[in-house]
C-alpha cells in the first residue's frame, strides 16, 4: 500500500485515536493537561480532539458581552491565550458551537475555519475530514420559535438576538440533509429528540430526575437532530449539553446501527471524555487521506448547491419541497469542486490560514474576567464593549472565493470596522445580490403572531440558563453560590483527573455500547 505520510501524523493504516470532550466552557488548558497526562501515563498517543460545543472561543472581554450566559458567570477563561499565541493547542482540535459562544466571532466564520492555530470550528453547518474519517456537524441547539427565522441578528446584538444567535435554523438543517456519502461521526451540542429511549433510560434519569417529563412526553432534545441521524445513519454520534454521559445505540432500517455517545462538562470527577479508536474503513480510500483537518469534496459542493437557501430576514423562507429535500449536490457542482480542488492541488486546508480579526484580550483582562476564579484576581468583574458591526474574516471570504460564492453574512449597507481603533463606516457592497425570496408557505397571521410574541422567540435559551443554575445548585449544598464551588473545583485540578484510558478499544467494543435488551 502507497500510504502518505505526514509528520506528526499517524502511521497510514493504523487506526485513529480520537479524544471526544463534552461542554468545554473554555477550559481549554485543563482539558490538553487532561490528554497529556493520560499519554504520558499511557505512552500512546491521541491524534485528534473533538468538542461538542459550549466551547466558549472567547478571544477577548467584548466578544464576552455577544455569549449569552448570565454576567455573574461570564468569564474569558483560556481559549484566548490560545488566540493570542500565548498557548499553543497540542492536538488538531475540532469543534462545533453550543448555546455558550462568542456569537460575533462564530458568525464570521460562518461556514467554518481556524478560530486560533490548530482550533477548528466545523461552522453552523459543516463536514470535514481527518485521517479519512469524514465528521459533519450541527452547532447550536434547538428552539422552535427560532427553527423557521432567518438569522436577522445584527450586531450590537440585543438580549433576545444574542439568544436566537445559537439557535439552529431550518435551513441549516436542509444543508446537511444534502449529505449522501456515508458519515463517520455526526456532532451535535443538544440530544437528538428521543435518543433517552435508546440508552439505559433509568439510569439516566436517576442521575437527572428532572427530565423525566420531558424524556417520557417526546420534547427533550432536538427534533432535526432525529431527522438528521435517521437521514443520514452515521457510525457515531456525539454531543453534549446535558452534563452526563450517556450512551445509547440506534438501529435504522436497513440493520445498520448509530453508536450515540453523549458526554459532560469539563469537571473533575466527571465523564467528560471518551477516547476511542475509529478504525479507518477501507485502503481504498487512503490515497485521498489528509493527517489533517482537511476539506469534504462532498459538502463544498453541497455548499455550493445550497448557498441561496441562507435567509438573513426575520421571516421564514420557504425551502425545496420533500421530493427535493435530499436532493444532494447538483453534478455541475460537483464537477467545479472537483476542478477547484485540483487547481489548489488538494483538499487540505491550510494550516497557516488563520489570522486575528480582533485584538486578543492580555493577561490582565482575563485576571479581571476571570475574577474570584484561580486566577487569584478579587477586583471588580470588568466587562467589555458589545462589538458595533460585522467583520469579514479573510477566512471566510477566500473559502467562498474558492468555490466561487458571494459573501453572504452581511446585513444591510457592508460596514467595515477598523479592528484597532474600533471606529465603523460604510462601504457600497459590490458583490452579488442574493435571489429576492421565493412566494411564502406561512400566512401573513402566523408570522405576525409569532413577530408580535418576542417573548416566545427568546425561551429557549432563558430556559436553559434558568434550568442550568437550578440544576448545578441542586447539586450543591443549600445556599452556596454555584460559581464558588466550581472555581475551588477548578482551584484544585491542575490536571482533571480523566476516568477514561488510552487502552485502544473501538467504540465497537467497548461495554457500553452493548444492546439493551
Ligand atoms: P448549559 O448549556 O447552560 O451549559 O447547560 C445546559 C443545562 O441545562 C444542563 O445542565 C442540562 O441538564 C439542562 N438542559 C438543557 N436542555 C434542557 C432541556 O431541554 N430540558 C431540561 N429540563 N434541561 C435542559
Ligand atoms: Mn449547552
Amino acid at each position: 500500500m502507497n500510504l502518505p505520510k505526514a509528520a506528526g501524523g499517524p502511521t497510514p493504516g493504523k487506526k485513529l485515536t480520537i479524544a471526544i470532550e463534552g461542554c468545554c466552557h473554555g477550559e481549554l488548558d485543563n482539558i490538553y493537561g487532561t490528554l497529556q497526562h493520560l499519554e504520558q501515563k499511557e505512552g500512546k498517543k491521541i491524534d485528534l480532539l473533538i468538542s461538542c460545543g459550549d466551547f466558549q472561543a472567547v478571544r477577548n472581554l467584548d466578544d464576552l458581552e455577544t455569549m449569552s450566559c448570565p454576567v455573574k458567570y461570564r468569564a474569558l477563561n483560556t481559549f484566548y491565550k490560545y488566540y493570542s499565541g500565548e498557548a499553543k493547542a497540542p492536538y488538531p482540535t475540532l469543534f462545533i458551537g453550543g448555546n455558550h459562544e462568542a456569537a460575533n466571532y462564530m458568525w464570521e466564520l460562518y461556514y467554518g475555519g481556524w478560530a486560533a492555530p490548530n482550533i477548528y470550528f466545523m461552522g453552523y453547518t459543516g463536514c470535514v475530514k481527518f485521517g479519512g474519517v469524514r465528521i459533519a456537524g450541527l452547532s447550536g441547539t434547538y428552539s422552535q420559535a427560532a427553527y423557521m427565522r432567518g438569522h436577522d441578528e445584527k450586531l450590537p446584538y440585543s438580549e433576545s438576538s444574542i439568544r436566537s444567535m445559537y439557535h439552529i435554523r431550518d435551513f441549516e438543517v436542509y444543508r446537511l440533509m444534502q449529505i449522501k456519502q456515508p458519515v463517520d461521526i455526526f456532532l451535535s451540542h443538544d440530544w437528538p429528540t428521543n435518543i433517552a429511549n435508546y440508552g439505559n433510560k433509568e439510569q439516566l434519569l436517576s442521575r437527572k430526575q428532572f427530565l423525566r417529563s420531558e424524556i417520557e412526553d417526546g420534547s427533550l432534545g432536538n427534533p432535526a437532530g432525529q431527522q438528521l441521524m435517521s437521514a443520514l445513519q452515521p457510525r457515531y454520534w456525539f454531543s453534549a449539553h446535558m452534563h452526563t454521559k450517556f450512551p445509547a445505540i440506534v438501529p435504522h432500517s436497513d440493520s445498520s446501527i448509530t453508536r450515540f455517545l453523549a458526554l459532560d462538562k469539563c469537571l473533575p470527577g466527571r465523564d467528560f471524555l471518551q477516547v476511542a479508536v475509529i478504525p479507518l474503513i477501507s485502503s481504498s480510500v487512503f490515497q485521498h487521506i489528509f493527517w489533517t483537518i482537511s476539506y469534504d469534496e462532498e459538502w463544498l459542493a453541497i455548499m455550493r448547491s445550497t448557498h441561496d437557501v441562507i435567509n438573513l430576514d426575520r421571516r421564514h423562507q420557504p425551502l425545496p419541497g420533500m421530493g427535493a429535500l435530499r436532493k444532494g449536490a447538483s453534478e455541475a457542482d460537483v464537477k467545479v469542486v472537483e476542478e477547484v480542488l485540483q487547481q489548489r492541488g488538494g483538499a487540505k486546508i491550510d494550516p497557516t490560514a488563520f489570522v486575528q480579526t480582533a485584538r486578543p484580550a492580555d493577561a490582565s483582562a482575563a485576571a479581571a474576567s476571570n475574577s474570584g476564579s484561580h486566577t487569584g484576581f478579587r477586583g471588580p468583574k470588568k466587562r467589555g464593549r458589545m462589538p458595533s458591526a460585522h467583520v469579514r474574516n479573510p477566512q471566510t471570504e477566500s473559502l467562498l472565493q474558492m468555490l466561487q460564492l458571494p459573501y453572504n453574512l452581511e446585513h444591510g449597507p457592508r460596514q467595515m470596522v477598523n479592528m484597532m481603533t474600533g471606529s465603523v463606516s460604510c462601504v457600497v457592497d459590490n458583490h452579488a445580490a442574493l435571489p429576492p425570496p421565493p412566494a411564502r408557505t406561512v400566512t401573513e397571521d402566523q408570522v405576525n403572531a409569532a413577530l408580535d410574541n418576542p417573548e416566545e422567540i427568546d425561551l429557549g435559551g432563558e430556559e436553559e440558563d434558568q434550568v442550568e443554575e437550578e440544576e448545578e445548585s441542586g447539586q450543591q449544598q443549600a445556599g452556596q453560590d454555584n460559581t464558588r464551588v466550581e472555581e475551588e473545583q477548578h482551584k484544585e485540578a491542575d490536571v482533571v483527573k480523566p476516568t477514561v484510558s488510552l487502552d485502544g478499544t473501538t467504540l465497537e467494543d467497548d461495554p457500553m455500547f452493548k444492546p439493551m435488551c
